[in-house]
């Protein structure tokens, strides 16, 4: 038996009590996020009535299929289904007022208990603590290379309970251009901490932010204060140390603060459920592109791309630490925009080819929509899937990643890009066209893969003994291979072929730098190797291939994978 509940005993008369369970285990966070939602609706509504449960049950889904709600509103029985049919779980819901005669007992003839019961059923699930409320910040970041501004657009309480595990509140990790701190005016004590990168944060560094502005939409995501809070958000200055560009306060308890529901994504699915969503990395697996009849395709392309990523080291070792969610809001037609090509799509999340001018570059700047859509998921990271074949993706640190489904190169594009987006891993290769320039003073990357220090890299305790620094490899060759590749590549770009002389154009330089980087002196030792981070001299990586580096067979390299490591600690237990 559980109760649910944030206000002890005296809020009896507006108290949502689910007093039994069957057939399905529905875990601790999807009876709160049930709780969640029915205090939601009181707030709004007054005494929220089943209709309304029922509405909010159906629309947040959580990836149940069936429910069936019985309940008790002011003595009078009701007892409705969500869908037809037989249903897969049952929860007995009471909501009581004060005086009410009690109800209740799972699935079986519901019947009356004295109020006593109910009281221990309270004390038996005391211990069982209801997480806080997930408030989210959204607000515009306008501004030049050479200033920038901030306005809050709107305060929202999203339809889930903070997913996080409140234990680990404090990011320690040094990750990320920008940063946040959620403190406690009362006590000045930092509640909440994050670092992370943004569309704006790239934008700033292109050649047109010289000339023109851009604005973009922005969100800060943190566990339900109590009290009024101040939120400082910082960024890094010239020597990538984080100084304070932007403080507000915030009142959580504000009328402005919106608890209501956005729209309906259509349905969670629960593609890998290993726990509790505050003990797991929670990862969102997005469909951009997919129209109702797709998501059959939708759920087949996530899973692929999950498999994919589960069978790379380290994620393949703490498989279990993970839980994967899938959303996919159906698309009126097929496909994403590429406007370099001529096609434009109003798909429901807005991605798009060639942001800032990069024709494989795959962005979304809806990030309003994008956040509302995400939030019916329990989530902490996402990556969306477009549905296509042009070769395509990004990824960036705390926002999210994004790959092109269909094609040859889509699963590996999917790990590469999460590992931006999860471990703020930095491009290790440096032969591409880049749509962004790089300072040309060499100054300690805060990437956690690359190094500007090549005798004293960040990856030390990790260095092959006796390895020389820098460590010497065939740097020469392996440029001018590369860079007849690139003209290839943009030759059949130019001339618009087909994606499948793309696809077998990489296969072959796949074929040749796996040989060439796998059969060097130092291939497979750690040490500190020039051409890193979109330069070909200063930077150094921690081995001659990686997937960060290369499309190549192999796995990442050292350095990437202790820092991987070092954010699954972060989310799970
Ligand atoms: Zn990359
Ligand atoms: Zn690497």
């Amino acid at each position: 038996m559980f109760q649910t509940g944030h206000h002890g005993l005296e809020g009896l008369g507006r108290r949502l009590f689910i007093l039994g369970r069957v057939l399905v285990q529905l875990d601790l966070h999807e009876l709160q996020a049930v709780e969640h939602l029915i205090q939601l609706g009181g707030e709004t509504f007054g005494d929220p009535g089943l209709a309304d449960v029922h509405h909010r049950l159906e629309v947040v889904g959580l990836g149940l299929q069936e429910l069936s709600l019985f309940g008790c509103q002011h003595g009078a029985l009701q007892s409705s289904r969500v869908r037809q049919g037989e249903p897969k779980l049952c929860i007995v819901v009471a909501i009581l007022a004060a005086e009410a005669p009690i109800i209740t007992k799972s699935q079986e003839k519901p019947m009356p208990r004295p109020l006593g019961i109910i009281f221990a059923a309270l004390a038996a699930g005391a211990a069982l603590a209801a997480p806080p409320a997930t408030l989210r910040v959204d607000y515009y970041h306008t501004g030049t290379a050479q200033a920038e501004s901030f306005a809050v657009d709107r305060v929202v309480v999203e339809p889930l309970p903070w997913p996080g595990n409140l234990a680990k509140s404090i990011d320690d990790t040094n990750r990320g251009k920008f940063y946040f701190e959620v403190v406690d005016r009362a006590t000045n004590r930092v509640l909440y901490s994050r670092g992370f990168s943004s569309i704006f944060g790239e934008w700033e560094d292109t050649p047109e932010a010289k000339t023109s502005s851009f604005t973009s939409s922005e969100s800060l995501r943190f566990p339900m204060p109590e009290r009024p809070v101040q939120i400082n958000l910082k960024k890094r200055d010239g020597q990538n140390a984080f100084k304070e560009i932007w403080t507000f306060t915030l009142d959580p308890k504000a009328d402005t603060v919106d608890p209501s529901l956005p729209p309906g994504p259509g349905g969670v699915i629960a593609l890998e459920k290993n726990g509790d969503p505050y003990e797991k990395v929670d990862f969102l697996i997005l469909g951009d592109g997919y129209t109702a009849a797709e998501r059959g395709k939708f759920e087949k392309d996530a899973r692929r791309m999950m498999e994919l990523l589960f069978s790379k080291s380290p994620y393949k070792e703490h498989r279990k630490d993970f839980n994967v969610w899938g959303i996919c809001p159906p698309a009126r037609e097929s496909g994403i925009s590429r406007p370099s090509t001529g096609i434009h799509r109003r798909s429901p999340l807005g991605c798009t080819y060639d942001a800032f001018g990069s024709e494989r570059y795959v962005l979304t700047f809806d990030n309003r929509t994008l956040r509302d859509v995400a939030g019916y998921a329990p989530y902490e990271f996402m990556e969306i899937l477009v549905n296509g074949q042009t070769y395509g993706g990004g990824g960036i640190f705390g926002l999210y990643g994004t790959v092109a489904s269909d094609n040859a190169f889509g699963p590996y594009i999917f790990v590469h890009e999460f590992g931006h987006h999860f471990a703020d891993l930095a491009d290790e290769y440096y032969t591409s066209d880049v749509y962004y320039e790089t300072g040309k003073a060499r100054i300690e990357p805060w990437m956690p893969n690359v190094t500007a220090d090549p005798k004293h890299p960040k990856w030390q305790a990790l260095l092959t003994p006796g390895i020389p620094l820098p460590t010497p490899w065939k740097k020469a060759e392996f440029e001018k291979d590369s860079h007849a590749y690139q003209k290839e590549r943009r030759q059949i770009r130019a001339e618009n072929r087909p994606e499948s002389e793309m696809e077998a154009l990489m296969k072959r330089e796949e074929a040749k730098e796996t040989v060439h980087l796998g059969q060097d002196t130092w291939s497979g030792k750690v040490g500190a190797f020039e051409g890193a981070n979109y330069e070909a001299t200063g930077y150094y990586r921690s081995q001659t291939d990686c997937i960060m580096f290369t499309r190549d067979q192999v796995p990442f390299c050292a350095a990437c994978q202790g820092a991987i490591e070092q954010i699954i600690r972060l989310y799970a237990k």
